[in-house]
């Protein structure tokens, strides 16, 4: 057989982070000759911040990345030092998944995942620039020179773009500590991209053998940890603890007193960060009130004493991290490994985006992860599966493939991201998903698997997983139709707040048999106890989903609809909502305007115009 041309592909994705490895293994597991390239091959699915995945609607993204056949929760139960439920004693909707891991561990694994998977070429390159043919992507050029060619591209560059650091003063260019940054800035602005800046940040970390852990509040993992992937049976792994301490008055004053050397608030940074994230120095400015803030110390790995300071991201000078660490409880005789800093980077507004995440300017050109303004892993991982997914099937003639906003969180994350764009790093919380007590992240593969299945992205063992689940699930819930208590079916008894499921089991010894699989009797638990709220919801998304499916031509020329107001049609202009629900979700637009185009579509000479593509 001849040797396949090396720099010749269906589909390239440009960087190997949590977006980038998503992609790529999505694009090849559909059979598509995919090649990552990537800055460093060692640098594969790293964790650029905190060493852990998931929390709350972050665990529900990973979960549906997993139903969906994608690879981070499998990647985070293999590396995980310690797994939480988050929210336990809140309602179904709440609970958010997380699990610490392995740094390094975590990596290797992305890294060897890539390098098992069939179709898949990765390869260390600096890309510098997307070559162009007949108005679509045909390829990237990288440093060197060396021309690949490729018939859809993915852009997946991270924190990387004219990336530079901050701590104090001091400026060096890099998208990460000890990594170089990346100039593909200038051919994304060649091509018609507006690019703009952010910030975001990080703490320093610290030698666990200089911390004095006996003075510290001691946070161990779950009795009964909850792994992420539908594939994980059982956590066997021992968990690690992680510590707790509290910033102080002492440290407060230190920051106040150093505030004009913080970049931010020099004016040395001029991007956004992100503010349900802020820094220790912001956090001084803006709560005032507040005499101190929670920190907890994570170990970064098992064969490491490497320690993160989860909740003192900052880009203050060294001699001020210093000062600031020996005032804590506990980290007296601390030593800093790695100083906090700052990064600031270029990012493209996703309102330049398809909900497919291929580009408007150019063709063939999809982008994906932080480089679209989110911050995140796992906002990062499931929009690389989502570009991955969508680039494949482009380049195989197969219709995109857009998960609405009932459907799952990563449909109303890309739904946001192009529809409203973002003013500062975005992340997921549970309060933007409206449709949430359905998003759950225990019934993420009966939402998803069949549509990852038809995709080709679920294997066997996977789909075997997914059938006995919901086999499970079936025979639980005819049986507790079916069978009767004093009258009452033992369906409505559970409905009941107090009924548990064991007293149920003793009611009915029968039900012990089918009770086998914990997560189908977890579901079916949920789904009885919340059936009045989930059928209120399935209400709403009926609703929702009458105007989801009234297309908007792809072509409308909204200059030509006399009704509507100026500042709606440069609006609707921009970002071509697909459908008239999307249209009512771009900020600025009202129920009025909605209202003028749904007249508008029913008029004669709307009719006729090019549908917009549905999903599978
Ligand atoms: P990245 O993980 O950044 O990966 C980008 C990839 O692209 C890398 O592999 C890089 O080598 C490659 N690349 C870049 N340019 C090129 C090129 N020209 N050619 C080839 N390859 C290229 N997230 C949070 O949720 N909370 C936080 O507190 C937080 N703090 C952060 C602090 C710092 C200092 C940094 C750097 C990131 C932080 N993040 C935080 C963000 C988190 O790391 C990212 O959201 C996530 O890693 C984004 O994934 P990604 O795949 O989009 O990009």
């Amino acid at each position: 057989m001849p040797h396949a041309d090396p720099y010749q592909y269906d589909v390239l994705v440009v960087g190997g982070g949590h977006a980038g490895v998503e992609a790529a293994l999505a694009s090849a597991r559909m059979g598509l000759r995919t090649a990552m390239l990537t800055l460093s091959a060692d640098g594969v699915g790293q964790m650029s911040c905190n060493p852990a995945i998931g929390g709350v609607a972050k665990g529900q993204i990973v979960r549906e990345v997993d139903a969906l056949g994608g690879a981070m929760g499998t990647l985070a139960d293999a590396s995980a030092i310690q797994f939480r439920l988050l929210n336990r004693g809140k309602g179904p909707a709440m609970h958010g998944p997380r699990a610490q891991c392995d740094k390094k561990r975590y990596q290797a694994l992305a890294k060897l995942a890539v390098e098992r998977q069939p179709n898949l070429t990765l390869r260390q390159e600096a890309v510098e620039s997307i070559a162009v043919e007949h108005g679509r992507a045909s390829g990237v050029i990288c440093r060197g020179g060396f021309a690949y060619r490729a018939r859809a591209v993915v852009v997946t560059t991270g924190t990387f773009l004219q990336a530079l650091m901050h701590t104090g003063e001091s400026k060096t260019p890099g998208g990460r500590a000890g990594e170089p940054a990346s100039g593909l800035s200038t051919s994304l602005r060649e091509l018609g991209f507006e690019l703009r800046r952010f910030k975001t940040g990080t703490p320093p970390r610290l030698n666990g053998r200089t911390i004095d852990f006996d003075r510290l509040e001691a946070q161990p993992g779950d009795d009964r940890p909850v792994p992420f992937s539908y594939l994980t049976e059982r956590v066997d792994q021992p968990q690690m603890c992680c510590h707790i301490t509290h910033t102080n008055a002492r440290a407060h004053e230190q920051i106040r007193r150093n505030i004009h050397r913080a970049p931010m608030y020099s004016g040395q940074i001029e991007g956004a960060g992100p503010r349900y994230c802020p820094s220790i120095e912001d956090k001084v400015v803006r709560f005032a009130d507040r005499d101190q803030h929670q920190i907890f110390l994570e170990p970064e790995g098992r064969e490491t004493l490497e320690y993160y300071c989860n909740g003192i991201s900052t880009s203050l000078p060294r001699d001020v991290q210093d000062t600031l660490i020996a005032s804590i409880v506990g980290l007296e005789h601390a030593e800093i490994m790695r100083y906090g800093y700052a990064v600031e980077y270029d990012y493209a507004p996703p309102t330049q985006l398809h909900p497919t995440l291929e580009s408007k300017p150019l063709p063939g050109l999809y982008l994906a992860g932080q480089i679209n303004g989110t911050t995140g892993y796992e906002e990062a991982a499931a929009q690389g599966l989502m570009a991955g997914i969508n680039a494949g099937r482009s380049v195989s003639g197969a219709g995109p493939v857009v998960l609405d906003r009932s459907r799952a969180y990563i449909g109303v994350l890309v739904d946001d991201l192009v529809t409203r764009g973002v003013e500062e790093p975005y992340r997921m919380f549970t309060s933007r998903a409206e449709y949430r007590l359905l998003l759950r992240h225990d019934n993420a593969d009966l939402r998803l698997t069949p549509l990852g299945r038809s995709l080709g992205l679920v294997d066997d063992t996977r789909w075997g997983r997914f059938e006995a689940r919901s086999v499970a699930i079936d025979l639980l819930n005819e049986h507790l139709h079916a069978h009767r208590h004093q009258g009452e079916s033992l369906h409505q008894l559970l409905k009941r707040p107090p009924t548990t499921w064991g007293e149920l089991v003793e009611i009915d010894e029968s039900l012990r048999e089918l009770s086998g699989d914990e997560s189908a009797v977890d579901e079916v638990t949920t789904a009885a106890k919340y059936g009045g709220y989930i059928a209120r919801q399935a209400e709403q998304v009926e609703r929702f989903r009458r105007l989801e499916d009234k297309p908007l031509p792809p072509d409308l020329d909204y200059g030509r609809i006399g009704q509507l107001r100026a500042e709606a049609r440069e609006r609707l202009e921009r970002v071509r909502p697909r459908s008239l629900g999307q249209a009512g979700r771009i900020s600025g637009i009202s129920p009025a305007d909605v209202a003028t185009l749904l007249i508008h579509l029913r008029r004669p000479s709307a009719m006729g115009l090019a549908q917009a593509p549905r999903s599978p």
